[in-house]
């Protein structure tokens, strides 16, 4: 069985995030989407509207699921039996970054990260930015799924 996760912080999903996933649903039998706890880092989002965001994005689609972990990334993979990291490329910052992190992933497991190419629709948006355009009170729900301004 083919098994992904595909990790991020999500805050909040997109629809850059949501492309990525829906293209990847024919590819594996099952996908977790993986919020990554980061004790350093300061979200707009509670964790628990973020996990909500995205159970409702993907309610009625069987094989995605949503978890939360802790730690290592590659570690979470094996605990849950996950052969497969997924993740989106962007731009040359988006490959330079990720290039380092697939690295190090094969170096410390056998776990392979498998890269989808944003679509030209959906290649501009960030969850920063959208943090960014909510804080300055902009209209943003061109930028994420209904979920996140249905909150
Ligand atoms: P992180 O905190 O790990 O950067 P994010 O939630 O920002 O997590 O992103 C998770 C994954 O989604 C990353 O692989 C990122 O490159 C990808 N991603 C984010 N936005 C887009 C987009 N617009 N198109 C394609 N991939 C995207």
């Amino acid at each position: 069985m083919k098994k992904a996760i595909f990790p991020g912080s999500f805050d909040p999903i997109t629809r850059g995030h949501v492309d990525i996933i829906q293209r990847a649903i024919p590819l594996f039998d099952e996908i977790v989407i993986a919020i990554g706890i980061n004790s350093n880092k300061k979200y707009m989002f509670s964790l628990e509207d973020r996990k909500r965001f995205i159970e409702k994005t993907f309610e009625n689609k069987s094989g995605v699921s949503v978890q939360i972990y802790k730690g290592l990334t590659v570690d979470f993979c094996r605990n849950i039996d996950a052969s497969f990291i997924l993740r989106g490329l962007r731009n040359p910052a988006d490959f330079e970054f990720e290039k380092a992190i697939a690295h190090t992933n094969r170096s410390l497991s056998k776990i392979e990260t498998i890269f989808l190419l944003t679509s030209t629709e959906t290649s501009f948006i960030s969850s920063s930015i959208v943090r960014d355009v909510i804080h300055n009170q902009g209209s943003y729900r061109h930028l994420v799924p209904k979920s996140v301004v249905q909150s």
